[in-house]
């Protein structure tokens, strides 16, 4: 399996398909993976062959860490778009997370401060108040709905809760007031004999429906990119993608797509 992992605190910067140049966070181990979901697509490859041994890094090194990186930038003459808080599964697991976004915010400031913030996150922290007032303090927070289907959601994203259900996940995403941007995989594919496929109507229907609801700043729709975990799946076609994006600025929602 040659699925991804960051051996860093900070990494890149890259470009990142949705992003534009991005300097990327990870405040899980470097030697394996944290998350609270299980998808099957993910690109650092499934929890259990992924079991961690090391540490989460302190608020301190998270600091000291990015304000060195920041350093070096600067001296470089080279600016992110957007400090990405990522990698090796989900950044809002960390216990310390709201402290180390006001420093990531001290920080940005200091050194870029036209550089945005961003979060990618798999979404099922946000009952902890600190993690909700942290994400609304930063400029971009991205948060995953893969589909609107519990049973769905139990194949996609495989949350470690056997209490996440989609109802308690769109009150969440409520919360924000439309300060939020909503992240969604569309795939397709087979998982034990079963059709993987988040593309259908009644999906789409029910998306639509949610976003309505949720009223996102954005949206951000795309495909898998690399190899994934579960071998059987496939990336759904940029046109499809199209379609669905168009479904969407059709209801008055900002879409990007990365096929
Ligand atoms: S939420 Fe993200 S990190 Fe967690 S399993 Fe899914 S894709 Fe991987």
């Amino acid at each position: 399996m040659s699925t991804i992992l960051f051996d860093k605190i900070v990494f890149g910067p890259i470009r990142s398909r949705r992003l534009g140049v991005s300097l990327g966070m990870n405040l899980l181990p470097t030697d394996g993976k944290l998350c609270s979901f299980n998808c099957i697509y993910c690109e650092c490859g499934l929890n259990e062959e992924r079991r961690t041994h090391s540490k989460l890094p302190t608020r301190q090194e998270v600091k000291e860490a990015l304000i060195q990186k920041l350093t070096a930038m600067q001296a470089e003459g080279v600016a992110p778009d957007v400090i990405t808080f990522a990698g090796n599964g989900e950044p809002t697991m960390h216990p310390e997370f709201g402290g180390i976004i006001d420093d990531t915010l001290a920080t940005r400031d200091r050194f870029f401060p036209k550089a945005k913030i961003a979060v990618l996150s798999n979404s099922t922290m946000l009952h902890k108040e600190d993690v909700f007032q942290a994400l609304n303090k930063i400029e971009d927070n991205i948060m995953k709905l893969d589909s609107v289907s519990d049973d769905r959601i139990r194949q996609l994203n495989v949350p470690n809760a056997p209490s996440f259900t989609f109802d308690k996940l769109l009150k969440q995403l409520c919360r924000f007031d439309g300060n939020v941007i909503i992240q969604t995989m569309f795939l397709k594919g087979e998982l034990n004999g079963e059709s993987v496929d988040n593309t259908t109507e009644p999906e789409i229907a029910g998306w639509l429906e949610a976003l309505k609801k949720i009223k996102p700043k954005k949206v951000m729709i795309y495909t898998v990119d690399r190899e994934t975990p579960v071998k059987a799946l496939r990336k759904v076609t940029k046109e499809e993608l199209e379609i669905i994006a168009c479904r969407a600025r059709k209801e008055g929602f900002e879409v990007s797509v990365s096929a």
